[in-house]
């Protein structure tokens, strides 16, 4: 590298941009390369220019390894003096020209350093996979009354949820099926309409959309062991709020208490 005059400035903070830049061009070479330092003054300024002949980063930037690498990136080119103005300019950047579909690659300020666009790859980097598709699914919950008291199951301890207590469920995934249709557990021997039906009940879970269909049945005998469950116990409806319940339930207890407190 060529010598240049001495210039100012805070030689611990010099020495920690150079070990950040390097590192970031390290990251680049997964498959090995080479890095070129080269330094140049000009017009009173040092000019230090760090190339490499790398990929880049090509892994998914959906996945936890690749955003951790690129936040440290983004971390060590931030001035900690002026955050904000690196951070609108990353932003107006990515608003008006590097957009996810045709990036504007002529009129960007950056595109003699960008690695997708000397390459001629803005079409793959960066590589961002498609989000799985939801499911729906459609969740009767069958609320047994039994003179003051309510049926409550505790469901497995694995899985989704896993020992929350709930009303009885059936679940229907909506693809083929009738939404809310009844499909009535075997353990349950209850055939008979419902006394009451409440307008679905919607909640968000990270992979699927559930709507909870509520159906109220009040029965004059309570021999019944539901399957599937860790355990089941008959309560009233304000101890079921000192349940451990999940959210989904809690909505629904939410909507229709009232109404049970009226029937009660
Ligand atoms: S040159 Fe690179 S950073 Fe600039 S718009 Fe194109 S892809 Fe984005």
């Amino acid at each position: 590298m060529r010598t240049i005059s001495p210039i100012e400035g805070y030689p611990e903070e010099i020495r920690d941009a150079f070990v950040g830049i390097i590192l970031n061009a390290i990251d680049a070479l997964p498959n090995g390369g080479e890095i070129y330092l080269t330094a140049e003054e000009n017009s009173g300024f040092a000019w230090i220019y760090v190339q490499d002949n790398g990929v880049g980063i090509r892994d998914d930037i959906r996945l936890k390894n690749t955003k951790s690498v690129i936040n440290r990136h983004a971390q060590e080119l931030l001035d900690p003096k002026q955050p904000g103005i690196f951070n609108e300019a990353i932003m107006e950047l990515g608003a008006t020209v590097c957009r996810p579909q045709s990036p504007k690659c002529t009129f960007c300020p950056i595109n003699e350093l960008c690695i997708a666009n000397n390459k001629n790859q803005t079409n793959i980097i960066p590589l961002k996979s498609r989000r799985e598709q939801r499911t729906s699914r459609m969740i009767n919950f069958y609320i047994l009354k039994y003179e003051k008291s309510f049926l409550l199951v505790k469901r497995p301890q694995k899985g989704l949820l896993a020992g929350l207590w709930e009303f009885p469920a059936s679940q229907i995934i909506s693809e083929g099926n009738n939404p809310g249709k009844l499909i009535f557990p075997e353990w349950m021997n209850i055939r008979e309409k419902p006394q009451k039906v409440w307008q679905p009940i919607k909640h968000t879970y990270t992979h699927f959309n559930a709507t909870y269909h509520p159906y109220l049945f009040i029965i004059n005998n309570r021999d019944f062991i539901p399957a599937g469950y860790e355990e089941h116990k008959w309560i009233s409806l304000a101890e079921i709020a000192r349940l451990p319940i999940h959210r989904a339930m809690q909505k629904t207890v939410e909507k229709i208490s009232s109404d049970l407190e009226i029937i009660a």
